[in-house]
């Protein structure tokens, strides 16, 4: 897509603070951060938003969330279970995924926003 912001990212025509780099993937720091950690895990491969993916992408969103929390994890922001498991833990992230006007998209090139922080929900996003 030639006037996508994040295939030139993905191309390396716009510098990003990458923090993870894979053949499907890349993941950067959100330029405009929501909270101390705001990274966005992005596809290379171009697709518009959620609503398109299809089957074949099955893999692909699997493999997103499972990258997530272990990103998470390596930039201070992962969640550490209550060993006794009766309580909620510590620490943790939001996940999100936003999906056209309504749901807040901006850039048209799926991405899924990991935002963590202590105590960043008190506003919405
Ligand atoms: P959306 O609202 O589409 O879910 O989120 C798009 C996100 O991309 C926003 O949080 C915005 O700050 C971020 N963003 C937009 N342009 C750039 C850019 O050029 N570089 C980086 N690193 N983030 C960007
Ligand atoms: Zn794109």
């Amino acid at each position: 897509m030639d006037n996508c912001i994040f295939c030139k990212i993905a191309a390396k025509q716009i510098p990003s603070k990458t923090i993870y780099e894979d053949d499907d993937l890349i993941v950067f720091n959100d330029i405009n951060p929501a909270a101390p950690v705001h990274f966005l895990l992005v596809p290379k491969k171009h697709v518009a938003t959620l609503a398109d993916c299809r089957e074949e992408h099955a893999a692909l969103l699997g493999k997103m969330l499972l990258l997530a929390p272990k990103l998470a994890e390596e930039q201070g922001c992962g969640y550490k279970a209550d060993e006794t498991g009766e309580g909620k833990g510590s620490g943790g992230f939001k996940t999100l995924f936003n999906t056209g006007p309504d749901g807040g998209q901006e850039v048209y090139h799926l991405h899924m926003h990991v935002i963590g922080g202590p105590h960043l929900w008190r506003g919405q996003r």
